[in-house]
């Protein structure tokens, strides 16, 4: 594990501090429509703000790429964090400049102020030094809990730190403990669920989980990939016809390292991606004509079920089906279920699967859930990210 200070190693009473948060949330008619990532900021700002610092707050919204978007300023998440931390936020029309050092020079303790739109200024994904050097300007201290954009170079990411030490909040140090307890010393047995669209997003996940876990279950768009790879076709269903070969090494390996490797023993097809849509469950060798693999049957729900009740750790990327556009949700919802209510520790990364586990009213039941899309997966594949890089070691 990559041991870094947090704000716990440090005197922060009386600092003014940069927090750099991850509040890139899903707006719906100018108002916010999920706070999960607010609410997950909370431990940093209460933590701060017990502790007499002065937190301005920053983050990215959207992809203006570099210029203002009147529709993506930051006054709907300054309201919802108002509400949500019970006290007032002072939301600035600016993210460097002197509007804002005059602001932060006269801030008392227990105010919080949130800056403009980071993604505003053309400096920040560019990581250019001299915006980097402003944003710095008037603070004594950079905190970064933003996990989701720990793996961009980013101004408010790794380029401030040139100018300001930075520390880990307690978001992003929680991250890094629960993303490497999945690596370094996870409970067996471990069972890890893979799933998503693609293989190529994920190879190298696959592959470090097949070094680490007692089992690998696959399901969703990746799994007609391996299946294709066993030699079946699957019609006209989404595979990576560049990957099959991939995913025959990847089923030769998972024999070699001892990793039990679980394909889909039926499949639930369709003939249209459609709300509705009539479908029926197949084995893989009878997919005919304009079928489409879009779920997991139900036998193979239950064989992945037995998998998991006997885990004493699981792991979670991707889900099992087309779950956006139900019946093809089913797979996705019943191990979801299974995992919600066992005892194993549980850790689910990936934004699509997140969403789906939210909608299910299930977030609350899993051990951890990463608040990482990309960064999740960098991170399980020993990637080095640079915003976690660029903070002072412990
Ligand atoms: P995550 O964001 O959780 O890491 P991915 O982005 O890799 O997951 O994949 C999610 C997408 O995969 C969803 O949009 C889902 O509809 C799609 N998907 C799942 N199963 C299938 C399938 N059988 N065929 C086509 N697309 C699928
Ligand atoms: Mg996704």
């Amino acid at each position: 594990m990559v041991e870094k200070k947090s704000i716990e190693d440090i005197e922060v009473s009386g600092k003014r501090v940069l927090v750099r948060v991850d509040f890139n949330v899903p707006l719906d008619q100018g108002k916010v429509r999920d706070d999960a990532r607010i609410r997950a900021a909370l431990p940093t700002m209460q933590n701060l703000l017990n502790r007499g610092a002065r937190p301005v707050l920053a983050s990215h919204l959207g992809r203006p790429k570099g210029e203002p978007k009147p529709e993506l300023k930051m006054d709907p998440v300054a309201a919802r964090l108002e509400e949500i931390l019970g006290r007032k936020v002072k939301k600035l029309d600016d993210v460097v400049g002197p509007q804002v050092v005059e602001a932060v020079a006269v801030m008392q303790e227990g105010e919080v102020l949130l800056l403009e739109n980071l993604r505003f200024e053309k400096g920040e994904e560019k990581n250019d030094p001299s915006f980097a050097r402003k944003l710095a300007e008037p603070v004594d201290l950079f905190v970064n809990d933003a996990f989701g954009t720990a793996h961009r170079a980013h101004a408010s990411t790794v380029g401030i730190t040139e100018y300001v030490p930075g520390v880990a909040g307690l978001l992003m140090k929680k991250e890094i403990e629960e993303l490497s307890h999945c690596l370094e010393n996870p409970a067996h047995p471990f069972t890890v669920v893979l799933g998503g669209a693609k293989v190529s997003d994920k190879i190298n996940v696959i592959r470090r989980f097949l070094e680490l876990a007692d089992n690998l279950l696959i399901g969703g768009g990746m799994a007609n990939t391996f299946l294709a790879a066993c030699g079946y076709n699957l019609g006209e269903s989404f595979y990576e016809k560049e990957l099959v070969q991939e995913a025959a090494t990847i089923i030769e390996e998972s024999e070699k390292k001892n990793c039990r490797l679980l394909l889909p023993q039926d499949l639930v097809v369709a003939e249209e991606l459609k709300p509705g849509s009539p479908e029926r469950v197949v084995y893989p060798d009878e997919v005919r004509g304009a079928w489409k693999v879009f779920d997991i049957g139900p036998e193979t729900v239950n064989a992945y079920i037995t998998y998991l009740d006997k885990a004493a750790m699981v792991v979670w990327n991707g889900p099992m089906g087309v779950y956006e556009t139900p019946p093809f949700h089913h797979g996705t919802e019943q191990l979801a279920q299974v995992i919600a209510r066992s005892g194993a520790h549980s850790v689910v990364g990936g934004g699509d699967l997140v969403a789906a586990l939210e909608a299910q009213g299930l977030a609350g039941e899993i051990s951890f859930i990463s608040t990482g899309g990309g960064a999740t997966l960098e991170y399980w594949e020993g990637k080095e990210l640079p915003g976690i890089s660029a903070l002072q070691d412990q």
